[in-house]
């Protein structure tokens, strides 16, 4: 490709907000078979806000805990993560007044969730790989129901036993479904990749236009390249969107990766173009940026 061709696909890129970081991602942006779209913050806006909260019943039916004392053990977990389903639950019991006591020995679990320790018990928030591994039961309909309505829901444990079930949901970006739908007008094959539960994610894939056999769940945050790889291999090059600290192993892996503007700093440094209007419709017209650049030079 002659450098001017390029120069000029990188200025139009710039001048609608894809800033490409070399010539060698305009260049390859143009042939990837594949677009792997992370789902919290590159699909969905990453602004989750707490829809339902259930104390948990004990066996003779009586509750576990108060609605507050619940919302309490949770802030005091959250209060110390980072991740943005911490935000939603902090962000809700704000609005309630809670004040989060402190708690010891805080630790965040990678794909799972978050434990700490108040005197002689340890308090736990995450998923069901999280309650399994704590001997928690977790609450199969109640969980498969907010999953389904595309709600992601997070256990809450007092040592060993589950105390109460929040769901938090997180909306579709006002563009995404266009965008998928514009990659696949490309003859690009798209996938949506998440550390969420399958259920939560499939419903999240319908909306934006994807089937189950798109949706790559479950996926613990090590696991993001793996999969990356996995396609690669399959055949064809691989373009990765992303916007979390989790995302940039994949990002760095993938022939083209494209990190989210408002995302994590870490993931934008390792990406090879940054998407500065957070917009999915901008993968698509990267893509057609590339393609019409190097149409230009042959
Ligand atoms: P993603 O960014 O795709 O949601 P993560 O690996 O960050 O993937 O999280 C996977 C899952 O672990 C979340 O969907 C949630 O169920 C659980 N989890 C992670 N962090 C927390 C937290 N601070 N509180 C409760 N659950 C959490
Ligand atoms: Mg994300």
């Amino acid at each position: 490709a002659t450098p001017v061709a390029i120069m000029v696909g990188t200025g139009k890129g710039a001048e609608m907000g894809i800033l490409f970081k070399s010539a060698e991602a305009l260049e390859n942006l143009r042939n990837v078979g594949t677009v792997v779209l992370d789902k919290t913050g590159t699909v969905t806006r990453g602004k989750p806000a707490v829809t339902d909260i259930v104390v948990a019943a004990r066996a003779d039916g009586s509750p576990a805990m108060s609605e507050k004392a619940l919302l309490k053990l949770a802030a005091a977990l959250e209060r110390q993560s980072e991740h943005p389903l911490a935000e939603a639950i902090m962000a809700e019991c704000e609005t309630r007044g809670i004040v989060a006591r402190m708690v010891e020995d805080f630790a965040a679990v990678p794909g799972r969730g978050v434990t700490a320790r108040e005197g002689q018990n340890t308090i736990a928030a995450g998923n069901v790989r999280l309650m399994n591994e704590l001997g928690a039961a977790v609450p199969t309909d109640l969980a498969e129901q907010f999953a389904t309505e595309g709600k992601t829901p997070l256990f809450f444990a007092k040592n060993s036993e589950l105390v109460g079930t929040i769901a938090v949901a997180d909306e579709v970006k006002e563009t995404s479904a266009e965008a998928i739908a514009a990659l696949r007008k490309l003859g690009v094959d798209v996938r949506m990749l998440t550390g969420d539960n399958r259920v939560t994610a499939e419903a999240i894939a319908r909306r934006v236009g994807l089937t189950s056999e798109q949706v790559i769940a479950d996926v613990l945050p090590a696991d993001k390249e793996r999969h990356v790889r996995e396609l690669q291999d399959a055949g064809g090059k691989v373009a990765m969107v992303g916007d979390g600290i989790n995302d940039s192993p994949a990002l760095a892996r993938s022939d083209v990766g494209l990190a989210i503007g408002t995302g994590a700093d870490i993931a934008k440094e390792g990406a090879d173009v940054v998407l500065m209007r957070s917009d999915l419709m901008d993968v698509a017209r990267a893509i057609e940026l590339s393609r019409a650049t190097i149409r230009n030079i042959k």
